[in-house]
């Protein structure tokens, strides 16, 4: 199994996990008005969230360049709607399959959408 293999079947493990009813792991991030009409915002048409998406992704890229290959790179966009999903149906509490590490990629990829909503 190649690099790129293993990293796509962690992907899909965290995946399954963070979708799964008993998800053990979250990350809690502050619910407020901003980040709800961001949301609507982002999520109004497919052009806006990709947009969206690749902006948080390209800033997770500068910020955590040292981060090694993994679960966000495979899939930017299956977090970023986990985190719109979890912001508004349980209010900021959003699911994570991998981990609860405060610098989990996952998370800095949560905090980064959160704070690019923060600041609008
Ligand atoms: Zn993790």
């Amino acid at each position: 199994m190649d690099g790129m293999q293993m990293v796509n079947m962690l992907y899909m493990m965290h995946r399954e996990q963070t979708v799964s009813r008993d998800c053990e792991w979250h990350c809690e991030l502050e619910m407020n008005d901003k980040i709800l009409e961001g949301i609507k915002g982002i999520i109004s048409s497919n052009e806006a969230f990709e947009k969206f998406v690749m902006d948080a992704y390209r800033k997770y890229k500068e910020d955590f360049s040292d981060n090694a290959l993994g679960s966000v790179d495979v899939s930017p966009k299956f977090w970023v709607q986990n985190f719109c999903l979890h912001m508004c149906n349980s209010n900021g509490k959003i699911t994570n399959g991998c981990c609860s590490k405060d610098d989990c990629p996952i998370n800095s990829l949560y905090r980064i959408c959160h704070s690019m909503l923060n600041t609008k």
